[in-house]
């Protein structure tokens, strides 16, 4: 239901953020699909002119920047941050957001890829121009997903549930921010963003659209096992410590080895071949160790969280800057 002072506003300027990490196969189709939207968007008058779409070099090694250079030489629409080094994909995008809020009243994430719909957006503007500050994407179904990432994005959804995080299932950062809303998230100052989780805490009138999520036309993920497990971590604790990790993955290990032991000594017990008291005596101190490193590892998981923090770096460092007027974005 569209209400008195939301009906109220003005079609909005968007800019659409895509962070790219070595998406040289991809670029130019994805430069060319979202400048059509985004154009057929102006033409039907759904949002203003000077409307843009701008890229996150996220310090790709490929051919990616220079790809990137090449459209924007040809077509002032598109615009480049290009970031010193390769931050992350969540520190890429919020360096397109902070950049991009200065001039847009609407910004959408998207990835370079194209897997996310785009055809979506007009849902997006709906629910915005309906009163919504945040419009969270969320994909219909894992169908394009391996069955190990269609596994391990589940249980991880419902770890951070139980966790107390109200992240939004199956919602991975598709998703329509306002100026406003984006204002308030300029204000959290924290090195350890992740704003999967944040931004639903944020509050503000906020909406759901649906969408189809296609299989990759080109080039790989560029989210690595690795990748996506420090992204996993950085979720539950919001930062990642690997000395710190490697700790705990030291005490869950010897919490194995003296699970095997405790049933190695207790046949031996079984057995009669044994001092009395020894069973005993090892199983205690074999568990008391593992428990007391792995839980170490977790105190220092967050310790190490603590010393990020207080460093105060950088989130993520522009190298260079491309964006120029668009006098008319509806060619
Ligand atoms: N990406 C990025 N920095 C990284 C990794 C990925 O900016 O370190 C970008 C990537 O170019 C893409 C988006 O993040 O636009 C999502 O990555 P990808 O499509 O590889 O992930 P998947 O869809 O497989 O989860
Ligand atoms: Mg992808």
């Amino acid at each position: 239901m569209i209400d008195m002072e939301s009906s109220a506003r003005e079609i909005p300027v968007l800019y659409l953020v895509v962070p790219c990490y070595n998406e040289e196969e991809m670029i130019e189709r994805s430069a060319q699909v979202m400048s059509d939207k985004l154009r057929r968007l102006m033409k039907e008058g759904k949002v203003k002119a000077g409307s843009k779409v701008m890229f996150v070099n996220d310090g790709s090694k490929d051919n990616t920047l220079k790809l990137l250079h090449k459209a924007a030489e040809k077509d002032a629409i598109f615009s480049i941050i290009s970031l010193a080094g390769n931050y992350g994909h969540q520190s890429a995008i919020l360096a397109g957001m902070m950049m991009a809020r200065k001039y847009a009243d609407v910004v959408v994430t998207i990835d370079a890829d194209l897997q996310q719909d785009i055809e979506a957006l007009d849902n997006f503007l709906t629910c915005y121009m309906n009163g919504s500050e945040i419009v969270y994407g969320i994909r219909n179904d894992r169908s394009s997903d391996n069955i190990f990432k269609k596994t391990t994005a589940l249980a991880y959804y419902k770890f951070m549930h139980m966790l107390g995080s109200n992240v939004i299932t199956n919602h991975a950062d598709y998703r329509l921010m306002s100026k406003k809303a984006l204002d308030a998230l300029s204000e959290y100052q924290e090195t350890n963003l992740f704003l999967r989780g944040l931004i639903p805490t944020m509050g503000f009138p906020s909406d759901v659209v649906y969408f189809d999520v296609k299989e990759r036309e080109a080039g790989h993920s560029k989210y690595t096992l690795s990748k996506m497990f420090t992204l996993a971590m950085d979720g539950i604790t919001s930062m990642s410590v690997r000395p710190l990790r490697m700790i705990a993955g030291l005490g869950f290990i010897v919490c194995l080895f003296s699970i095997a032991m405790c049933i190695f000594s207790l046949v031996d017990w079984a057995g009669g071949n044994t001092v009395p008291g020894y069973t005993t005596s090892i199983i205690v101190s074999l568990m008391m160790g593992g428990i007391t490193l792995f839980s170490l590892g977790i105190i220092g998981e967050y310790i190490g969280k603590i010393y990020m923090e207080t460093k105060k770096r950088p989130r993520y460092i522009i190298d260079t800057f491309v964006w120029k007027e668009d006098d008319n974005g509806t060619a």
